[in-house]
C-alpha cells in the first residue's frame, strides 16, 4: 500500500477586498464594483470584482485609467477594519475543520485537510470543500476558491486553477500531468532573478523541470532546486507545520497625511512606526539583526539604506538612535517634501527573556510593558493608551486615528489554531485516527532529516510588507 501522506487545503478569498465590499453593500451585487486607495480613496485600484476584471480592471491600476475602462464601475473606498473582521469570521469557521490552520495573509491560508474529511463523515474531500465553501458565502458573505494537492505550492496553484468560487483537487497520481504545463513563473518564491536563471536552462514550465537533471538544478539553486524538482515530478510531499511559517521579514510603511516638508515630523512618524514595529518583536519573541529605513519623496522617487546589527536587537534605546540617523542621512540635501516612510526588519532571531544567573533582563520590564498595554487595549480598544511619540505624531495629522488607509494583515498568532483549541469531541477524533499499518509518519519539524519532507524555501515565510499582495 502506498504512504499516506499529509492532505493540504489552500482557501484564498476571491477579489477579497471587492467581496467584502459587496457582502457589507448588497446594492452593490452584480454590478462592477472596484476599491481605490490613496488619501482620497482615487490612489490606485487595490482590488475589482470579477465583473469589473472583465472590463480589464487589474489591481495596481490608477483609478481615473480605470474609470476610462469602465465608467459604469463603482469605486468604493476602502474599509479595513471592516475587512479584517470578516477575514477574522472566515478564518474562525475554517478553523472547525482541520488539526491545523495556517493563515498567510488576510484572505489566504493553508489547512491540514488529512483526516478532515473521514472526521465530518464525508465520502470525498470535495463534498466537504464544498460544504465549506457553502458555509463561509452565506454566513460571511464573501465567496472564496479552495486547492487540494500533497504541497502549499501546489495546493497554491490548484486554487489560482478553478479561480474564482471553485475547488479544485490534484490526485495524487495527477500532479505531474497537472503541473507540467505551469509556467515556473506562476509559483510564489519565484521572482525576475530565478525564472532568468530557470529560463537560461531552457525552463519555462514546470514539466521542462521534470526532464532537468536533479544534480544540476541542485548545484545551480541548492535546496530549492531539489524541492522544485520534486515538485515537477509530482514527488514533494510536505508537512504543514506552523514553523515552516516564520517570519522572515516585518515591514511597515507610512503614507504621510500630506507631502512633509519638515522632515522633523516626518521622523515623528516614523519613529512612531518604528514603535509599533518593535511591540510585534515582545509579541513574537523575535529579534532582528538587519533593519532598513526608506524614504519616498513627493515626486515618487526614494532613498533607503539598510544596515545590519553586530547582534540581532529588539531594544528600543538601540534601534530607536540608528534609525533616526540613518534617517538624517538619507534626507541630507534633498529639497522634496516627504511622501512616505518604510522600517523594514529581517533576519530574526528567538528572543528570549528568561531571567539568568545575575537575574532578570532589564528589557523584561519593558515586555512586561508591553504586554500590560496590549491587555489595556484589548478591554478599552486601540490607542486607549499611547506613547508621547503617538501623541505628537496625531497632532500632526488627526485623521490618521481610526480607520487608516493601510492595509490590516490580520497577525497569525490572532488565527494560529492549535490542536488543542479544538472541540473536544472533534480533537478526539483528529489527533487519534486510525490509521493503516504503514503509514508514513508525518516528521515535526524538528525531527525532520534528511530524507523526509522538507519544508519550503524562506520565501515562503510571511511578510507583513503587503504591497505585493493585495487584491
Ligand atoms: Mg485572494
Amino acid at each position: 500500500m502506498a504512504p499516506r501522506y499529509q492532505r493540504i487545503l489552500h482557501v484564498d478569498g476571491d477579489a477579497f477586498f471587492a467581496s467584502c465590499e459587496i457582502a457589507l453593500d448588497p446594492a452593490l451585487r452584480n454590478r462592477p464594483v472596484y476599491v481605490g486607495g490613496g488619501r482620497r480613496g482615487d490612489g490606485i485600484v487595490i482590488a475589482a470584482n470579477y465583473i469589473a476584471k472583465r472590463y480589464g480592471l487589474i489591481t495596481g491600476m490608477a483609478c481615473f485609467e480605470a474609470r476610462r475602462k469602465c465608467p459604469e464601475g463603482v469605486l468604493v473606498r476602502p474599509h479595513y477594519n471592516e475587512y479584517r473582521r470578516l477575514s477574522l469570521e472566515m478564518f474562525s469557521r475554517l478553523k472547525n475543520y482541520t488539526p491545523m490552520l495556517v493563515p498567510t495573509s488576510i484572505d489566504e491560508g493553508f489547512l491540514d485537510f488529512t483526516d478532515s474529511p473521514r472526521v465530518f463523515g464525508c465520502c470525498t474531500a470535495a463534498e466537504l470543500a464544498e460544504r465549506i465553501r457553502r458555509q463561509i458565502v452565506t454566513e460571511v458573505g464573501v465567496p472564496i476558491s479552495a486547492g487540494l494537492g500533497s504541497s502549499r505550492w501546489l495546493a497554491k496553484l490548484a486554487t489560482e486553477h478553478c479561480k474564482p468560487n471553485g475547488f479544485l483537487e490534484v490526485p495524487a497520481d495527477g500532479e505531474r500531468a497537472f503541473l507540467a504545463p505551469v509556467p515556473v513563473k506562476k509559483l510564489s518564491g519565484i521572482a525576475e532573478r530565478r525564472a532568468r536563471a530557470l529560463r537560461s536552462l531552457g525552463v519555462r514550465a514546470l514539466g521542462d523541470v521534470a526532464r532537468l537533471p536533479l544534480e544540476m538544478l541542485r548545484r545551480r539553486f541548492g535546496v530549492f532546486g531539489l524541492e522544485l524538482w520534486l515538485l515537477a515530478r509530482g514527488e514533494l510531499h510536505e508537512t504543514l507545520s506552523l514553523a515552516n511559517n516564520a517570519r522572515t521579514c516585518i515591514s511597515s510603511a507610512t503614507t504621510l497625511p500630506w507631502d512633509e516638508p519638515d522632515c522633523e515630523a516626518a521622523l515623528l512618524f516614523l519613529l512612531d512606526q518604528t514603535e509599533r514595529v518593535i511591540t510585534t518583536f515582545f509579541r513574537e519573541n523575535l529579534k532582528a539583526r538587519e533593519m532598513g529605513v526608506f524614504v519616498r519623496f513627493c515626486n515618487f522617487e526614494g532613498v533607503g539604506r539598510s544596515v545590519r546589527f553586530p547582534s540581532a536587537q529588539f531594544e528600543p534605546r538601540v534601534i530607536d538612535p540608528v534609525v533616526e540617523q540613518m534617517f538624517r542621512e538619507l534626507v541630507a540635501g534633498q529639497h522634496q517634501p516627504i511622501r512616505q516612510v518604510c522600517i523594514h526588519f529581517c533576519n530574526f532571531e528567538p528572543l528570549d527573556l528568561q531571567p539568568d544567573l545575575f537575574g532578570e533582563h532589564p528589557e523584561f520590564k519593558r515586555r512586561e510593558m508591553h504586554h500590560a498595554l496590549e491587555e489595556i487595549e484589548t478591554r478599552y480598544g486601540p490607542r486607549s493608551i499611547k506613547s508621547g511619540t503617538r501623541l505628537l505624531a496625531e497632532s500632526q495629522a488627526a485623521h490618521l486615528l481610526g480607520d487608516k488607509a493601510k492595509c490590516p494583515f490580520v497577525p497569525q498568532r490572532e488565527m494560529e489554531i492549535k490542536v488543542g483549541q479544538l472541540p473536544e469531541t472533534l480533537c478526539e477524533n483528529a489527533l487519534d485516527p486510525v490509521y493503516e499499518e504503514d503509514w508514513l509518519p508525518l516528521e515535526s519539524d524538528e525531527s525532520r532529516t534528511g530524507s523526509g519532507p522538507l519544508p519550503l524555501p524562506r520565501t515562503w515565510g510571511r511578510s507583513t510588507s503587503r504591497a505585493t499582495k493585495l487584491g
